[in-house]
């Protein structure tokens, strides 16, 4: 398939994004810049900005000129900091910052990659069936973005999240889900040296728990982790409070059930021992997906790249995206590599040959369906 992606404007793309500032909720200036970049196709690109929170989605819609299947293209708007003053470096095969920020390339070669197609469609003139970009905020505090966002303003049923890391070819086909606790245990103060019987210890409860429950890699699809831990006041009294935190993550929902279960149970166990009291607070963070090699999307995606000779790389991912958020709510989502690399630090980086291969198979794809 012969694609003419501009690489100068591609790259010219991506360093614009990459010094606009957008921490979390502070997307405002990338949205402009897009809207500016995309405004000039007004006769067939249209644009819908939904609220959220202190900031907003943007939902870029291409009109159709074939009947196909509308897909849905989606990555995020915000980064993680420190994301003022980005200085990108550009040698002549990759571009990082100076070393003293991140770069931003998550999310912004997914951006960057969309307007460059957008561009290249409209200038080959190209036949394709109605194209949705969903370009969320606040996907790096919680994904939040997303979780605002009303999926039945879709026309898409099924997409791609362009938000992963490593080179151009990998398809994380399965997610974890993601529990996260907070545990309260209220023991009873007591001098501790006077008096340290009339005293339930907080702090030897949480440890009991602690060292009771399932930890670690659970099995190949389930990990479990105390992160936090923090309670009492003094050497010399019996401490009262003990908070800890901790997640739970499986790919299989059985598997996490089993271990919530066991988790709650031997906490209130060894709580009700020494006769202190427990709250249990618990958050389902993100569902998680599965997708199946024989499914549409993914013979649709491996069709594309056999088109543009890259191999595609099936995966499971540890974490969560945008992806497991939309599956949760119908939308059928694969996470793909952007080309980005060492994300969340000041050493980020894209190789130019990874921006160029992902708005080559974003057009592929586009033009395959
Ligand atoms: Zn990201």
């Amino acid at each position: 398939m012969q694609i003419n992606i501009n690489r100068d404007r591609l790259i010219d793309y991506f360093i614009d994004l990459v010094r606009i500032p957008s921490p979390s909720w502070k997307e405002e200036k990338v949205i402009e810049y897009i809207i500016n970049v995309i405004s000039k196709y007004k006769d067939d690109v249209e644009y819908y900005k939904y609220k959220c929170g202190d900031s907003f989605n943007l939902l870029i819609r291409l009109k159709g000129n074939l009947q196909t299947m509308p897909l849905l293209f989606s990555g995020h708007m915000d980064t993680v900091i420190p994301c003022e003053n980005v200085k990108p470096v550009i040698s002549d095969t990759k571009i990082t910052s100076d070393g003293t920020t991140i770069l931003g390339a998550d999310d912004k070669a997914a951006i960057a990659v969309f307007l460059e197609v957008i561009a290249c469609l409209k200038e080959n003139n190209a036949v394709h069936g109605t194209v949705e970009f969903l370009l969320t905020c606040a996907e790096e505090t919680g994904l939040h973005g997303v979780k605002g966002f009303d999926v039945s303003l879709l026309q898409s049923k099924a997409g791609f999240v362009f938000d992963s890391n490593g080179g151009i070819g990998r398809v994380m086909i399965k997610a974890p889900f993601q529990i996260t606790y907070d545990i309260q245990i209220k023991g009873k103060a007591a001098h501790a040296g006077i008096a340290p019987e009339k005293g339930i210890s907080a702090i030897r409860i949480a440890s009991e728990i602690i060292s009771s429950i399932p930890h670690g890699r659970i099995d190949e699809e389930t990990t479990a982790n105390v992160g936090m831990i923090s309670g009492g006041k003094a050497t010399n009294i019996v401490a009262e409070d003990t908070s800890i935190a901790l997640e739970v993550r499986s790919m299989d929902r059985q598997k996490l059930k089993a271990v919530e279960k066991e988790m709650e149970n031997t906490a209130r166990t060894v709580t009700k021992k020494y006769k202190g009291k427990i709250s249990i607070n618990k958050r389902l963070e993100y569902s998680g997906y599965s997708i199946k090699p024989d499914d549409k999307l993914i013979r649709l995606l491996s069709d594309s790249m056999k088109k543009i000779k890259i191999k595609p790389v099936y995966e499971a991912s540890g974490g969560g995206s945008d992806t497991n958020v939309l599956n949760k709510a119908g939308i059928k989502a694969v996470n793909l590599s952007i080309g980005m690399r060492d994300v969340h630090t000041r050493k980020e980086n894209i190789m130019i040959k990874d921006l160029i291969d992902g708005a080559r198979l974003v057009y592929a794809i586009i033009r395959t369906v």
